[in-house]
């Protein structure tokens, strides 16, 4: 399946990938000041994952229409997905210094019209899987093999839009269709499962015509695992893995702190975290 993959034959392993995305996110909250790092932090063994196991695309092509799409629902998580494309070899890693700034490529809420890799404008939350819903019915029609995955939050979940799409693809037997949950059970309005419960969530997509998987999401293992079965799956259904993420994963003294939303980092704190990972190099 990877076959075009800029990290065909690579040794590096999924965990030193990780590692990358989540040094060159912190790099990035360092420029500004600020970020949704909590969420990038979390999320990073999730795009590991994504860009290097999962995901076909030609870094020096990203619109090769062969690719499979990534799409952002999240547009607050552009921090996360900037590391993993300069990761990727699809931006370049000397733009990290324009993290948020006037006319730069990376703005700090995602942008398609922005960034080479950027797929879609998320940020207007629950839109995403409508739109892959679209993209995903275009491409069979097309007669692609290509997959569309959505990235969305759990947060998104209390979008009334995020089941209409659900029930979409279902209706259309969208089986090249993936969508993964970021589920680390906070949202702007606080803990998820206290703002507007979707539990337990697998039964609920499941019924919804849905083949569903729940994963610890910073697990490599598990995440690979999952990901090819979704992916091989060999019924008609759409597909959906529920990560279930630590907020800030990765940083204990960060980890340690009351989770929220938009974790708050003192200036000096950047540089901590970094020096906590440059002690911890995974192979
Ligand atoms: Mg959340």
């Amino acid at each position: 399946m990877q076959t075009d993959t800029a990290h065909s034959g690579s040794n590096t392993s999924l965990a030193r990938r990780a590692w990358s995305i989540r040094r060159t996110a912190l790099r990035m909250g360092e420029v500004q000041g600020q970020g949704y790092i909590g969420q990038a932090l979390g999320v990073a063994d999730v795009l590991a994952t994504s860009y290097f196991h999962a995901l076909s695309y030609r870094a020096n092509d990203p619109e090769w229409d062969g690719r499979d799409r990534f799409y952002l629902s999240i547009g607050h998580y552009a921090i996360a997905l900037y590391a993993a494309l300069i990761e990727a070899g699809i931006l370049p890693e000397d733009e990290i210094e324009t993290y948020g700034m006037d006319d730069s490529r990376m703005p700090m809420s995602g942008m398609a019209a922005y960034t080479p890799g950027m797929e879609i404008t998320g940020g207007s939350l629950g839109h995403g899987l409508g739109i892959a819903v679209g993209a995903a019915l275009g491409l069979k029609r097309k007669r692609s093999d290509a997959f569309v995955y959505n990235l969305m939050s759990d947060g998104e979940l209390g979008e009334g839009s995020t089941w209409e799409a659900v029930m979409s693809a279902a209706q259309h037997q969208l089986s090249n269709l993936i969508c993964i949950v970021d589920f680390n059970d906070q949202q702007a309005d606080g803990p998820t499962t206290q703002a507007l419960a979707t539990t337990p969530e697998a039964p609920k997509w499941q019924a919804f015509g849905w083949h569903a998987q729940t994963v610890e999401g910073n697990d490599l293992d598990a995440l690979v695992t999952a990901f090819d079965a979704a992916r091989s799956h060999p019924g008609p259904q759409p597909r959906v893995i529920i990560c279930n993420t630590l907020m800030c994963k990765g940083v204990p003294f960060l980890e340690a702190r009351e989770s929220n939303h938009f974790v708050r980092v003192d200036a000096d704190e950047w540089a901590q975290a970094i020096a906590h990972l440059d002690a911890n190099i995974p192979a």
